[in-house]
Protein backbone atom coordinates (compact mmCIF):
# COMPACT_ATOMS: atom_id res chain seq x y z
CA UNK A 1 0.00 0.00 0.00
CA UNK A 2 1.27 3.76 -0.79
CA UNK A 3 1.31 6.09 1.70
CA UNK A 4 -0.07 9.12 0.48
CA UNK A 5 0.09 12.77 0.37
CA UNK A 6 -2.64 15.17 -0.48
CA UNK A 7 -1.97 18.64 -1.44
CA UNK A 8 -4.48 21.40 -1.08
CA UNK A 9 -4.37 25.08 -1.68
CA UNK A 10 -5.82 27.55 -0.03
CA UNK A 11 -6.41 31.89 -0.31
CA UNK A 12 -5.63 32.40 -3.68
CA UNK A 13 -4.87 30.33 -6.36
CA UNK A 14 -1.81 29.70 -8.71
CA UNK A 15 0.29 29.32 -5.16
CA UNK A 16 2.81 26.93 -7.08
CA UNK A 17 0.94 23.48 -5.71
CA UNK A 18 2.07 21.64 -8.82
CA UNK A 19 5.64 23.19 -8.65
CA UNK A 20 5.93 22.70 -4.86
CA UNK A 21 4.63 18.84 -5.12
CA UNK A 22 6.82 17.90 -8.24
CA UNK A 23 9.88 19.40 -5.97
CA UNK A 24 9.48 17.35 -2.98
CA UNK A 25 8.44 14.38 -4.76
CA UNK A 26 11.99 14.91 -6.53
CA UNK A 27 13.70 15.33 -3.47
CA UNK A 28 11.86 12.07 -1.85
CA UNK A 29 13.04 10.10 -5.53
CA UNK A 30 16.31 10.95 -4.72
CA UNK A 31 16.38 9.72 -1.56
CA UNK A 32 15.27 6.54 -2.88
CA UNK A 33 11.82 6.26 -2.93
CA UNK A 34 9.55 5.16 -5.92
CA UNK A 35 7.31 8.05 -5.77
CA UNK A 36 3.93 8.77 -8.35
CA UNK A 37 1.99 12.26 -8.82
CA UNK A 38 -1.69 12.55 -9.46
CA UNK A 39 -3.94 15.58 -10.14
CA UNK A 40 -7.35 15.83 -9.19
CA UNK A 41 -9.37 18.56 -11.53
CA UNK A 42 -12.49 19.98 -10.04
CA UNK A 43 -14.07 20.75 -13.79
CA UNK A 44 -16.44 19.09 -15.25
CA UNK A 45 -15.08 18.71 -18.59
CA UNK A 46 -14.09 15.05 -19.25
CA UNK A 47 -10.37 16.05 -19.40
CA UNK A 48 -8.41 19.00 -20.55
CA UNK A 49 -8.64 18.48 -24.29
CA UNK A 50 -11.03 20.40 -25.42
CA UNK A 51 -10.25 23.74 -23.38
CA UNK A 52 -8.65 26.43 -25.29
CA UNK A 53 -5.27 27.14 -23.93
CA UNK A 54 -6.40 31.00 -23.64
CA UNK A 55 -8.25 29.74 -19.93
CA UNK A 56 -6.53 27.09 -18.91
CA UNK A 57 -2.60 26.99 -20.62
CA UNK A 58 -1.56 24.24 -22.50
CA UNK A 59 -3.03 20.50 -22.67
CA UNK A 60 -0.52 18.46 -21.73
CA UNK A 61 0.07 14.96 -23.61
CA UNK A 62 1.66 12.04 -21.58
CA UNK A 63 3.11 8.68 -23.35
CA UNK A 64 0.31 6.89 -23.26
CA UNK A 65 -1.88 9.52 -24.87
CA UNK A 66 -3.85 11.02 -21.77
CA UNK A 67 -4.53 14.89 -22.74
CA UNK A 68 -3.86 16.42 -19.16
CA UNK A 69 -3.60 19.00 -17.06
CA UNK A 70 -0.10 21.20 -17.61
CA UNK A 71 0.11 20.30 -13.77
CA UNK A 72 1.44 16.81 -15.34
CA UNK A 73 4.61 18.22 -17.28
CA UNK A 74 5.87 20.09 -14.41
CA UNK A 75 5.83 16.17 -12.61
CA UNK A 76 7.61 15.00 -15.77
CA UNK A 77 10.13 17.44 -15.60
CA UNK A 78 11.20 16.93 -11.65
CA UNK A 79 10.56 13.11 -11.48
CA UNK A 80 11.44 10.11 -13.66
CA UNK A 81 8.15 8.25 -12.83
CA UNK A 82 6.02 8.69 -16.16
CA UNK A 83 2.84 10.01 -15.95
CA UNK A 84 -0.16 8.67 -17.73
CA UNK A 85 -3.92 8.48 -17.85
CA UNK A 86 -4.57 7.24 -14.32
CA UNK A 87 -1.93 10.73 -12.88
CA UNK A 88 -5.25 13.07 -14.17
CA UNK A 89 -8.70 12.99 -13.36
CA UNK A 90 -11.29 15.19 -13.26
CA UNK A 91 -14.97 15.67 -11.84
CA UNK A 92 -15.96 15.54 -15.83
CA UNK A 93 -14.39 11.92 -15.67
CA UNK A 94 -15.70 10.90 -12.54
CA UNK A 95 -19.14 11.94 -12.96
CA UNK A 96 -18.77 10.23 -16.28
CA UNK A 97 -17.99 6.29 -15.06
CA UNK A 98 -20.50 7.00 -12.25
CA UNK A 99 -23.05 7.73 -14.69
CA UNK A 100 -22.10 5.09 -17.25
CA UNK A 101 -22.10 2.72 -13.82
CA UNK A 102 -25.44 3.40 -12.78
CA UNK A 103 -27.17 3.31 -16.68
CA UNK A 104 -25.38 -0.57 -16.54
CA UNK A 105 -26.99 -1.38 -13.43
CA UNK A 106 -24.38 -1.99 -11.26
CA UNK A 107 -25.62 -0.11 -8.62
CA UNK A 108 -28.53 -2.48 -8.27
CA UNK A 109 -31.35 0.01 -7.71
CA UNK A 110 -29.76 2.27 -4.89
CA UNK A 111 -30.17 6.17 -5.14
CA UNK A 112 -27.13 7.45 -6.49
CA UNK A 113 -25.29 9.88 -4.82
CA UNK A 114 -22.42 12.52 -3.98
CA UNK A 115 -21.49 10.27 -1.46
CA UNK A 116 -20.81 7.46 -1.47
CA UNK A 117 -21.02 6.74 -5.17
CA UNK A 118 -18.88 9.97 -6.22
CA UNK A 119 -16.57 10.26 -3.20
CA UNK A 120 -16.13 6.26 -3.84
CA UNK A 121 -15.38 6.70 -7.46
CA UNK A 122 -12.67 8.70 -6.83
CA UNK A 123 -10.96 6.81 -3.65
CA UNK A 124 -10.84 3.92 -6.29
CA UNK A 125 -9.37 5.90 -9.00
CA UNK A 126 -6.63 7.60 -6.33
CA UNK A 127 -6.06 3.92 -4.89
CA UNK A 128 -5.45 2.77 -8.36
CA UNK A 129 -3.06 5.36 -9.46
CA UNK A 130 -0.98 5.24 -6.66
CA UNK A 131 -0.47 1.34 -6.81
CA UNK A 132 3.11 -0.14 -7.10
CA UNK A 133 4.41 3.07 -5.60
CA UNK A 134 6.01 4.07 -2.13
CA UNK A 135 4.57 7.34 -1.88
CA UNK A 136 1.73 9.19 -4.09
CA UNK A 137 1.17 12.82 -4.11
CA UNK A 138 -2.46 13.86 -4.73
CA UNK A 139 -2.76 17.23 -5.68
CA UNK A 140 -6.47 18.75 -5.44
CA UNK A 141 -6.96 21.39 -8.11
CA UNK A 142 -8.17 24.67 -6.98
CA UNK A 143 -8.74 26.35 -3.88
CA UNK A 144 -10.55 24.82 -0.77
CA UNK A 145 -13.59 26.76 -0.52
CA UNK A 146 -15.06 26.19 -3.81
CA UNK A 147 -18.28 24.43 -4.25
CA UNK A 148 -16.53 21.93 -6.84
CA UNK A 149 -13.92 20.77 -5.27
CA UNK A 150 -16.13 19.47 -2.44
CA UNK A 151 -16.68 15.91 -3.21
CA UNK A 152 -12.83 15.33 -3.54
CA UNK A 153 -12.31 17.01 -0.42
CA UNK A 154 -14.91 14.07 1.16
CA UNK A 155 -13.37 11.57 -1.05
CA UNK A 156 -9.17 12.74 0.67
CA UNK A 157 -11.01 13.07 3.86
CA UNK A 158 -12.65 9.77 4.13
CA UNK A 159 -9.11 8.23 2.72
CA UNK A 160 -6.90 10.06 5.71
CA UNK A 161 -9.44 7.55 7.64
CA UNK A 162 -8.67 5.02 6.43
CA UNK A 163 -5.28 4.88 5.65
CA UNK A 164 -4.27 6.37 8.98
CA UNK A 165 -0.64 6.80 9.61
CA UNK A 166 -0.20 6.39 6.11
CA UNK A 167 -2.03 9.67 5.07
CA UNK A 168 -0.89 13.39 4.93
CA UNK A 169 -2.52 16.45 4.50
CA UNK A 170 0.12 19.07 2.89
CA UNK A 171 -1.92 22.81 2.67
CA UNK A 172 -0.10 25.87 0.33
CA UNK A 173 -1.37 28.88 1.79
CA UNK A 174 -0.43 32.09 1.11
CA UNK A 175 1.30 34.63 3.99
CA UNK A 176 1.06 38.38 2.78
CA UNK A 177 3.72 40.62 3.60
CA UNK A 178 1.86 44.63 3.12
CA UNK A 179 4.62 46.85 3.11
CA UNK A 180 2.58 49.91 4.66
CA UNK A 181 2.57 47.87 8.27
CA UNK A 182 5.79 46.55 7.71
CA UNK A 183 4.77 42.92 8.76
CA UNK A 184 3.64 39.88 7.06
CA UNK A 185 -0.16 38.67 7.79
CA UNK A 186 -1.30 35.28 9.03
CA UNK A 187 -5.14 35.85 9.03
CA UNK A 188 -5.77 34.60 5.80
CA UNK A 189 -4.04 31.62 6.83
CA UNK A 190 -5.51 30.58 9.47
CA UNK A 191 -8.99 31.38 7.94
CA UNK A 192 -8.11 29.08 5.38
CA UNK A 193 -7.04 25.99 7.94
CA UNK A 194 -10.13 26.97 9.72
CA UNK A 195 -12.16 26.01 6.27
CA UNK A 196 -10.23 22.57 5.77
CA UNK A 197 -11.14 21.93 9.46
CA UNK A 198 -14.58 21.97 8.85
CA UNK A 199 -14.36 20.09 6.00
CA UNK A 200 -12.92 17.12 8.35
CA UNK A 201 -9.61 17.80 7.26
CA UNK A 202 -6.34 18.51 9.65
CA UNK A 203 -3.45 19.70 7.93
CA UNK A 204 -0.36 17.70 9.48
CA UNK A 205 2.00 20.14 7.10
CA UNK A 206 1.89 24.15 6.13
CA UNK A 207 3.94 25.32 3.34
CA UNK A 208 3.30 29.08 3.60
CA UNK A 209 4.34 30.91 -0.09
CA UNK A 210 5.91 34.65 1.34
CA UNK A 211 7.79 36.81 0.01
CA UNK A 212 9.90 36.79 3.52
CA UNK A 213 11.10 34.17 5.49
CA UNK A 214 9.09 33.48 8.56
CA UNK A 215 10.47 34.09 12.21
CA UNK A 216 9.84 31.41 14.45
CA UNK A 217 7.39 33.72 16.27
CA UNK A 218 5.30 34.17 13.18
CA UNK A 219 5.38 30.48 12.89
CA UNK A 220 4.44 29.68 16.51
CA UNK A 221 2.01 32.01 16.10
CA UNK A 222 0.58 30.18 13.03
CA UNK A 223 1.30 26.48 14.90
CA UNK A 224 -0.98 27.62 17.55
CA UNK A 225 -4.01 28.67 15.54
CA UNK A 226 -3.65 25.83 13.04
CA UNK A 227 -3.07 22.93 14.98
CA UNK A 228 0.22 22.41 13.00
CA UNK A 229 3.61 21.64 14.86
CA UNK A 230 5.68 24.96 14.20
CA UNK A 231 8.64 22.67 12.64
CA UNK A 232 5.87 21.78 9.78
CA UNK A 233 5.48 25.40 9.42
CA UNK A 234 7.24 26.15 6.14
CA UNK A 235 7.90 28.78 4.57
CA UNK A 236 8.29 28.61 0.53
CA UNK A 237 9.79 31.37 -0.89
CA UNK A 238 9.66 32.77 -4.62
CA UNK A 239 12.19 30.72 -6.15
CA UNK A 240 14.46 33.82 -7.45
CA UNK A 241 16.60 32.27 -10.01
CA UNK A 242 14.84 29.03 -11.37
CA UNK A 243 11.60 26.68 -10.71
CA UNK A 244 14.86 24.37 -10.38
CA UNK A 245 15.99 25.56 -7.54
CA UNK A 246 12.63 24.20 -5.78
CA UNK A 247 14.06 21.21 -4.63
CA UNK A 248 16.97 22.43 -2.91
CA UNK A 249 14.99 25.33 -1.00
CA UNK A 250 12.48 22.70 0.38
CA UNK A 251 15.25 20.57 1.48
CA UNK A 252 16.44 23.15 3.45
CA UNK A 253 13.56 23.58 5.18
CA UNK A 254 13.23 19.58 5.86
CA UNK A 255 10.08 19.16 3.84
CA UNK A 256 11.44 16.04 2.90
CA UNK A 257 11.82 14.55 6.28
CA UNK A 258 8.29 15.48 7.56
CA UNK A 259 6.98 13.31 5.15
CA UNK A 260 9.81 10.52 5.46
CA UNK A 261 9.33 11.05 9.52
CA UNK A 262 5.03 10.35 9.48
CA UNK A 263 5.43 7.78 7.37
CA UNK A 264 7.94 6.18 9.49
CA UNK A 265 10.28 5.29 6.34
CA UNK A 266 13.32 6.44 7.87
CA UNK A 267 14.98 3.08 8.24
CA UNK A 268 13.97 2.69 4.27
CA UNK A 269 15.60 5.54 2.63
CA UNK A 270 19.04 7.15 2.16
CA UNK A 271 20.33 10.66 2.14
CA UNK A 272 18.97 13.02 -0.72
CA UNK A 273 21.15 13.57 -3.02
CA UNK A 274 20.19 16.65 -5.03
CA UNK A 275 23.23 16.96 -7.10
CA UNK A 276 21.36 17.19 -10.78
CA UNK A 277 19.29 20.31 -9.36
CA UNK A 278 22.43 22.30 -8.34
CA UNK A 279 23.90 21.28 -11.54
CA UNK A 280 20.77 22.73 -13.67
CA UNK A 281 20.53 26.14 -11.30
CA UNK A 282 24.32 26.58 -12.11
CA UNK A 283 24.18 25.89 -15.76
CA UNK A 284 20.94 28.33 -15.66
CA UNK A 285 22.39 31.32 -13.97
CA UNK A 286 25.69 30.97 -15.08
CA UNK A 287 25.62 31.24 -18.59
CA UNK A 288 28.32 31.74 -21.57
CA UNK A 289 26.26 33.17 -24.24
CA UNK A 290 22.76 34.59 -24.94
CA UNK A 291 20.74 33.95 -27.66
CA UNK A 292 17.12 34.94 -28.66
CA UNK A 293 14.44 32.83 -30.14
CA UNK A 294 10.71 33.87 -31.80
CA UNK A 295 7.86 31.92 -31.12
CA UNK A 296 6.07 32.38 -34.10
CA UNK A 297 1.99 32.04 -32.47
CA UNK A 298 -1.15 32.05 -31.66
CA UNK A 299 -1.11 31.65 -27.65
CA UNK A 300 1.63 33.63 -27.61
CA UNK A 301 -0.05 36.44 -24.78
CA UNK A 302 -0.98 33.84 -22.71
CA UNK A 303 0.93 32.71 -20.17
CA UNK A 304 1.16 28.88 -19.91
CA UNK A 305 0.11 28.29 -23.39
CA UNK A 306 3.68 27.20 -24.34
CA UNK A 307 4.39 26.18 -20.94
CA UNK A 308 6.01 22.91 -21.98
CA UNK A 309 7.57 24.69 -24.99
CA UNK A 310 9.22 27.62 -23.28
CA UNK A 311 10.94 25.09 -20.43
CA UNK A 312 12.25 22.67 -23.67
CA UNK A 313 13.35 25.91 -24.95
CA UNK A 314 15.29 26.76 -22.03
CA UNK A 315 16.31 23.14 -21.28
CA UNK A 316 17.81 23.45 -24.54
CA UNK A 317 20.62 25.98 -23.74
CA UNK A 318 21.87 23.99 -20.60
CA UNK A 319 24.54 22.11 -22.29
CA UNK A 320 26.57 25.32 -23.79
CA UNK A 321 24.99 27.37 -21.03
CA UNK A 322 23.08 29.72 -23.37
CA UNK A 323 20.64 32.12 -22.24
CA UNK A 324 17.67 31.89 -24.46
CA UNK A 325 15.19 34.84 -25.08
CA UNK A 326 11.92 34.42 -25.93
CA UNK A 327 10.44 36.69 -28.40
CA UNK A 328 6.80 36.17 -28.41
CA UNK A 329 5.36 37.18 -31.79
CA UNK A 330 1.56 37.21 -32.64
CA UNK A 331 1.52 35.26 -36.17
CA UNK A 332 -1.27 37.35 -37.38
CA UNK A 333 0.95 40.44 -37.00
CA UNK A 334 3.22 38.76 -39.66
CA UNK A 335 0.65 38.49 -42.36
CA UNK A 336 1.39 41.23 -44.34
CA UNK A 337 5.18 42.28 -46.34
CA UNK A 338 6.46 43.46 -42.58
CA UNK A 339 8.51 40.86 -41.12
CA UNK A 340 10.95 42.90 -39.51
CA UNK A 341 10.13 41.47 -35.70
CA UNK A 342 12.07 38.92 -36.98
CA UNK A 343 15.11 40.48 -37.98
CA UNK A 344 17.01 40.38 -34.62
CA UNK A 345 16.44 36.85 -34.07
CA UNK A 346 18.86 33.97 -34.16
CA UNK A 347 16.11 31.08 -34.89
CA UNK A 348 12.52 31.01 -35.21
CA UNK A 349 10.33 27.85 -33.84
CA UNK A 350 6.34 28.02 -34.96
CA UNK A 351 4.66 25.92 -32.30
CA UNK A 352 1.52 23.53 -32.32
CA UNK A 353 -2.02 25.12 -33.09
CA UNK A 354 -5.03 24.37 -34.23
CA UNK A 355 -7.34 26.72 -36.67
CA UNK A 356 -7.10 29.18 -39.93
CA UNK A 357 -6.55 32.45 -37.88
CA UNK A 358 -2.98 33.30 -38.17
CA UNK A 359 -1.41 30.54 -40.28
CA UNK A 360 -0.43 33.20 -43.19
CA UNK A 361 1.54 34.39 -41.01
CA UNK A 362 3.42 31.24 -40.04
CA UNK A 363 3.91 30.56 -43.63
CA UNK A 364 5.15 33.71 -44.24
CA UNK A 365 7.80 33.56 -41.05
CA UNK A 366 8.76 29.77 -42.69
CA UNK A 367 9.42 31.68 -45.57
CA UNK A 368 11.98 34.30 -44.35
CA UNK A 369 13.60 31.55 -41.80
CA UNK A 370 14.21 29.10 -45.16
CA UNK A 371 15.75 32.01 -47.43
CA UNK A 372 17.54 33.71 -45.14
CA UNK A 373 19.54 30.47 -43.97
CA UNK A 374 18.26 31.21 -40.49
CA UNK A 375 17.51 27.80 -38.27
CA UNK A 376 14.09 26.81 -38.03
CA UNK A 377 12.21 24.58 -35.61
CA UNK A 378 8.79 23.43 -36.68
CA UNK A 379 6.40 21.53 -34.28
CA UNK A 380 3.22 20.06 -35.30
CA UNK A 381 1.31 22.88 -36.72
CA UNK A 382 5.03 24.04 -37.40
CA UNK A 383 5.93 21.21 -39.67
CA UNK A 384 2.56 21.46 -41.76
CA UNK A 385 3.06 24.86 -41.72
CA UNK A 386 6.18 24.31 -43.25
CA UNK A 387 5.41 21.52 -45.93
CA UNK A 388 3.07 24.16 -47.26
CA UNK A 389 5.32 27.16 -47.61
CA UNK A 390 8.00 24.21 -49.10
CA UNK A 391 5.06 23.36 -51.40
CA UNK A 392 4.02 26.57 -52.92
CA UNK A 393 7.52 28.62 -52.95
CA UNK A 394 9.97 25.82 -53.51
CA UNK A 395 7.57 23.16 -55.89
CA UNK A 396 5.69 25.70 -57.25
CA UNK A 397 2.08 23.92 -56.10
CA UNK A 398 -0.22 27.30 -56.68
CA UNK A 399 -2.38 27.76 -53.75
CA UNK A 400 -1.19 24.41 -51.55
CA UNK A 401 -2.32 24.05 -48.30
CA UNK A 402 -3.87 22.42 -45.52
CA UNK A 403 -7.52 21.56 -45.47
CA UNK A 404 -7.44 22.78 -41.99
CA UNK A 405 -7.29 26.01 -43.56
CA UNK A 406 -8.45 25.56 -46.54
CA UNK A 407 -10.80 22.77 -47.40
CA UNK A 408 -11.13 23.52 -50.95
CA UNK A 409 -7.28 23.91 -51.59
CA UNK A 410 -6.27 22.60 -55.22
CA UNK A 411 -3.07 21.26 -53.31
CA UNK A 412 -3.79 19.58 -50.16
CA UNK A 413 -0.37 18.95 -48.98
CA UNK A 414 -1.72 18.70 -45.19
CA UNK A 415 -4.69 16.53 -44.78
CA UNK A 416 -7.16 14.28 -42.60
CA UNK A 417 -5.60 10.77 -43.09
CA UNK A 418 -9.20 9.80 -45.20
CA UNK A 419 -8.75 13.38 -47.59
CA UNK A 420 -6.09 11.87 -48.95
CA UNK A 421 -6.12 8.22 -48.67
CA UNK A 422 -7.05 6.54 -52.13
CA UNK A 423 -10.89 4.81 -51.80
CA UNK A 424 -9.54 1.93 -51.26
CA UNK A 425 -7.76 2.87 -48.12
CA UNK A 426 -8.33 1.21 -44.81
CA UNK A 427 -8.96 4.13 -42.96
CA UNK A 428 -12.72 4.67 -42.14
CA UNK A 429 -14.18 8.01 -43.55
CA UNK A 430 -14.16 10.49 -40.40
CA UNK A 431 -18.01 11.34 -39.28
CA UNK A 432 -18.47 15.01 -39.37
CA UNK A 433 -20.44 14.76 -36.36
CA UNK A 434 -17.99 13.32 -34.53
CA UNK A 435 -17.24 13.98 -30.81
CA UNK A 436 -13.72 16.82 -30.75
CA UNK A 437 -12.54 15.17 -26.96
CA UNK A 438 -9.96 12.13 -27.50
CA UNK A 439 -10.52 11.75 -31.66
CA UNK A 440 -6.98 13.09 -32.78
CA UNK A 441 -3.48 10.80 -33.00
CA UNK A 442 -2.13 11.17 -29.37
CA UNK A 443 0.62 10.08 -27.17
CA UNK A 444 4.11 8.19 -27.90
CA UNK A 445 4.62 6.60 -31.19
CA UNK A 446 8.03 5.23 -32.81
CA UNK A 447 9.45 6.64 -35.27
CA UNK A 448 11.90 5.64 -37.78
CA UNK A 449 15.25 7.92 -38.38
CA UNK A 450 16.86 7.83 -41.85
CA UNK A 451 20.49 7.28 -42.07
CA UNK A 452 22.78 10.71 -42.72
CA UNK A 453 20.05 12.96 -41.94
CA UNK A 454 20.01 15.52 -39.10
CA UNK A 455 17.63 14.09 -37.14
CA UNK A 456 19.25 10.77 -36.95
CA UNK A 457 22.66 12.57 -36.05
CA UNK A 458 20.88 14.71 -33.09
CA UNK A 459 19.37 11.40 -31.47
CA UNK A 460 22.23 9.62 -32.38
CA UNK A 461 19.68 6.35 -33.03
CA UNK A 462 17.22 4.81 -35.45
CA UNK A 463 14.31 4.67 -33.41
CA UNK A 464 12.27 6.91 -31.22
CA UNK A 465 9.08 7.36 -29.54
CA UNK A 466 7.81 10.98 -29.68
CA UNK A 467 3.73 12.23 -28.46
CA UNK A 468 1.32 13.19 -30.61
CA UNK A 469 -1.23 15.26 -30.39
CA UNK A 470 -3.19 16.22 -34.04
CA UNK A 471 -5.25 15.38 -36.79
CA UNK A 472 -3.96 16.38 -39.93
CA UNK A 473 -0.92 14.69 -41.94
CA UNK A 474 1.02 14.95 -44.36
CA UNK A 475 -0.13 13.85 -47.58
CA UNK A 476 1.74 10.53 -49.34
CA UNK A 477 0.63 11.54 -52.62
CA UNK A 478 3.15 14.32 -52.53
CA UNK A 479 6.15 12.70 -51.31
CA UNK A 480 7.84 12.05 -54.59
CA UNK A 481 7.85 16.31 -55.67
CA UNK A 482 8.96 17.37 -52.34
CA UNK A 483 11.96 15.01 -52.13
CA UNK A 484 13.03 15.93 -55.58
CA UNK A 485 12.90 19.80 -54.74
CA UNK A 486 15.21 18.88 -51.81
CA UNK A 487 13.36 17.89 -49.18
CA UNK A 488 14.14 15.35 -47.01
CA UNK A 489 11.81 12.71 -45.19
CA UNK A 490 13.78 12.08 -42.60
CA UNK A 491 11.55 10.41 -39.80
CA UNK A 492 8.35 7.99 -41.13
CA UNK A 493 6.20 6.28 -38.99
CA UNK A 494 7.06 1.76 -38.19
CA UNK A 495 4.85 1.26 -41.11
CA UNK A 496 6.79 3.95 -42.91
CA UNK A 497 2.64 5.48 -44.14
CA UNK A 498 3.29 8.40 -42.10
CA UNK A 499 5.34 11.18 -42.57
CA UNK A 500 6.60 12.30 -39.09
CA UNK A 501 10.06 14.44 -39.74
CA UNK A 502 11.23 17.16 -42.57
CA UNK A 503 14.33 18.87 -43.23
CA UNK A 504 16.02 20.55 -45.60
CA UNK A 505 19.97 19.77 -46.03
CA UNK A 506 20.80 22.49 -47.91
CA UNK A 507 19.68 25.06 -44.95
CA UNK A 508 21.82 25.37 -42.31
CA UNK A 509 19.42 24.31 -39.93
CA UNK A 510 15.33 23.62 -40.82
CA UNK A 511 14.00 21.18 -39.54
CA UNK A 512 10.06 19.94 -38.96
CA UNK A 513 8.10 17.45 -36.78
CA UNK A 514 4.88 15.86 -36.45
CA UNK A 515 5.08 14.87 -32.70
CA UNK A 516 6.24 17.14 -30.03
CA UNK A 517 8.90 16.98 -28.40
CA UNK A 518 8.70 19.55 -26.28
CA UNK A 519 6.70 17.10 -23.72
CA UNK A 520 9.66 15.07 -23.44
CA UNK A 521 12.30 17.50 -22.77
CA UNK A 522 13.42 17.82 -19.15
CA UNK A 523 16.35 20.05 -17.39
CA UNK A 524 18.24 17.04 -16.49
CA UNK A 525 18.51 15.22 -20.11
CA UNK A 526 17.73 18.25 -22.68
CA UNK A 527 16.09 16.79 -25.80
CA UNK A 528 18.25 16.37 -28.45
CA UNK A 529 15.88 18.55 -31.00
CA UNK A 530 16.22 21.78 -28.67
CA UNK A 531 19.43 21.36 -28.19
CA UNK A 532 20.23 21.45 -31.95
CA UNK A 533 18.22 23.75 -32.06
CA UNK A 534 19.76 26.05 -29.80
CA UNK A 535 23.34 25.64 -30.15
CA UNK A 536 22.02 26.16 -34.05
CA UNK A 537 21.01 29.63 -32.96
CA UNK A 538 24.24 30.07 -31.26
CA UNK A 539 25.91 29.55 -34.50
CA UNK A 540 23.80 31.03 -36.58
CA UNK A 541 24.45 34.42 -34.62
CA UNK A 542 28.34 34.03 -33.66
CA UNK A 543 29.15 32.98 -37.84
CA UNK A 544 30.63 30.43 -37.00
CA UNK A 545 31.36 27.36 -34.15
CA UNK A 546 32.17 29.16 -30.84
CA UNK A 547 35.50 27.56 -29.23
CA UNK A 548 34.61 25.48 -26.39
CA UNK A 549 31.37 24.53 -27.79
CA UNK A 550 31.55 20.82 -29.53
CA UNK A 551 28.47 20.74 -31.92
CA UNK A 552 25.85 18.53 -31.22
N1 LIG B 1 -4.07 21.50 -36.12
C1 LIG B 1 -3.12 20.52 -36.55
C2 LIG B 1 -3.72 19.12 -36.56
O1 LIG B 1 -4.72 18.88 -35.89
C3 LIG B 1 -1.88 20.56 -35.69
C4 LIG B 1 -2.12 20.20 -34.28
C5 LIG B 1 -0.98 20.58 -33.38
O2 LIG B 1 -0.18 21.41 -33.74
N2 LIG B 1 -0.92 20.01 -32.21
O3 LIG B 1 -3.21 18.25 -37.21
Amino acid sequence: MASLVFVTGGVVSSLGKGLSAAALAAILESRGLKVTLVKLDPYINVDPGTMSPFQHGEVYVTGDGAETDLDLGHYERFVRTRMGQLNNCTSGRIYSNVIAKERRGDYLGATVQVIPHVTDEIKDWVIRASEGYDIAMIEIGGTVGDIESLPFLEAIRQLGVEYGKNAMFMHLTLVPFLRAANEIKTKPTQHSVKELRSIGIQPDILLCRSEIELSKAERDKIALFTNVPTKAVITALDAKNSIYDIPKMLYDEGLDDLIVEGFGLEDKVGEANLDDWLEVVDRTINTRHEVTVAIVGKYVEHHDAYKSLTEAIAHGGLRQRIKVNIKRLESEDLMGNDLSSLEDVDAILVPGGFGERGFEGKVNAIRHARENGIPYLGICYGMQAAVVEFARNVCGLEGANTTETDPETPHKVIGLITEWLDASGSVEKRDEECDLGGTMRLGGQQCRLKEGSLARRLYGREIVTERHRHRYEFNNHYRDIFQKNGMVLSGLSMDETLVEIIELPDHPWFLACQFHPEFTSSPRDGHPLFTGFIEAALIEQQGEVPKGVARL
